[in-house]
């Protein structure tokens, strides 16, 4: 039985695309070839890549803005660092928003001084600070639009002079932004995008070689740039799969029509969570996010009950992290409404048992 798969990413992926990519590795292109043994060099493969990157600025409203797209390895957490190394010269200000945040200012650090302007840890990161001032001399601002852990997310970004950063890993793809107030965005593949192991960031080529230290190539943004995404091998196959699900995004009606969908799971869900008395959100209401809704039993004597309930109907990874406990259901592009319906279900089961 296939499952309801609320996992927090890796994750979901279009049946589709697990079909598409399932074949290529058999056969790809009817070339008599599997994609896994052809050089990355390939006509075959190169064409992918160009398609992959552009199809991601597409996506995203860039094309042509003065944008380039990377499919890079090391994950969101090589991002960290390399954001830092590129455009940190003396200070940047970063908003602390929860874990991915705090690591991200972690490795900062390491290259030059960081200005926190603001931090939600008071309250276990349950809600996105409002009002701070973001310093006008700092090289950059960086923030984290969606705390996969937390299930908060940015509704709405501070208007700064200064060129803005930020980590869409568990966002990016899903909602309507208007991207073109960033000027460098990084995103895991493993959440909207496609499988782990490689990472897209777009970046926006003016704000690039002004830092001054030496940057080792494979930390430097130009370096990719200059051998479009291909400097050394890249994760063939990771790219050849996010590439089909960007292909599936536009076949679906891209990020607005993503958005609409994403929007009636996260009603569903978090109208039962705030209906249902025996659970309560764990987000601040005006930041919930409609990717992974938090929440908790009021009474966890109920735990193991419920539990079983979820496990026996084939969900799957509904359990939350351990920092905030209680449940995540994590809703990305490609779960379906009544997936949500099922646990929705669920919850009302548990009310009507106890
Ligand atoms: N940022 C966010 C918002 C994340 O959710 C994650 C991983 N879940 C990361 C960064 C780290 O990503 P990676 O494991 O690709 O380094």
């Amino acid at each position: 039985m296939k499952k309801h798969n609320f996992s927090a990413g890796p994750c979901i992926l279009p049946q589709e695309v697990f079909k598409e990519a399932s074949q290529a590795i058999l056969d790809f292109n009817n070339s008599g070839l599997s994609i896994l043994e052809i050089s990355h060099r390939s006509a075959d493969f190169v064409s992918v890549m160009e398609e992959a990157r552009s199809l991601a600025l597409e996506l995203l409203g860039l094309k042509d803005k003065g944008y380039k797209a990377l499919f890079l390895q090391g994950g969101a957490s090589m991002q960290f660092l390399m954001t830092a190394y590129n455009l940190l010269e003396k200070k940047a200000a970063y908003l602390n928003t929860g874990t991915w945040s705090s690591k991200a200012i972690k490795e900062a650090k390491l290259f030059g001084n960081v200005d926190e302007v603001a931090s939600s840890k008071d309250k276990n990161f349950n809600y996105i600070p409002k009002s701070y001032a973001i310093p006008s001399d700092a090289d950059y601002f960086h923030c984290t639009s969606n705390n996969t852990i937390f299930g908060t997310q940015m509704k709405e970004f501070p208007a700064t002079n200064i060129p803005m950063v930020c980590d869409m890993s568990s966002d990016i793809f899903s909602r309507e932004i208007d991207f073109s107030k960033f000027d460098l965005i990084y995103a895991g593949a493993q959440k909207n995008m496609g499988p782990a192991g490689t990472t897209l960031v777009v970046v926006k080529e003016e704000i690039l070689g002004k830092a001054s230290r030496e940057i080792p190539s494979m930390m430097d943004y130009s370096v990719h740039i200059g051998k479009d995404s291909m400097f050394n091998t890249p994760a063939v196959y990771a790219v050849y799969v996010s590439l089909l699900t960007l292909r599936w995004i536009k076949a679906k009606g891209g990020i607005k029509a993503m958005e609409e969908h994403n929007n009636k799971k996260a009603e569903l869900i978090y109208n039962e969570i705030d209906r249902n008395p025996l659970f309560t959100g764990f987000a601040a209401k005006e930041d919930r996010s409609a990717m992974n809704a938090t929440f908790n039993l009021v009474d966890e004597s109920h735990k193991e009950t419920f539990d079983k309930m979820w496990k026996e109907a084939g969900v799957n990874g509904l359990n939350g992290h351990r920092s905030v406990g209680g449940y995540r259901a994590s809703m990305y592009n490609a779960l379906s409404l009544e997936s949500v319906q099922v646990v929705v279900d669920l919850m009302k089961e548990l009310e009507n048992k106890v």
